[in-house]
């Protein structure tokens, strides 16, 4: 059995990675509500960009970019 260390890409905490991500245990839980409540939002707020929507929301422009990127959302 081997243990993948890594540093959460978010608060820097070194975690043991258990699958692709690249987020702590903690990180992971809040970006999951984050990622639920910008879900929310884009479906009240169509048609809105990165920007918009970060800012909408109060968020990083990092993380919605992350989302997008992941395919979890669409630019
Ligand atoms: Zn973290």
């Amino acid at each position: 059995m081997s243990f993948d260390i890594d540093n959460c890409n978010d608060c820097g905490k070194i975690f043991i990675r258990k699958n692709n991500g690249d987020l702590c245990p903690a990180c992971t839980e809040i970006e999951d509500n984050i990622i639920a409540m910008i879900r929310r939002y884009v479906r009240e707020h169509p048609g809105q960009n990165v920007t918009e929507v970060s800012e909408g929301m109060n968020i990083k422009p990092k993380l919605v970019l992350r989302l997008v990127r992941q395919n979890i959302l669409i630019s």
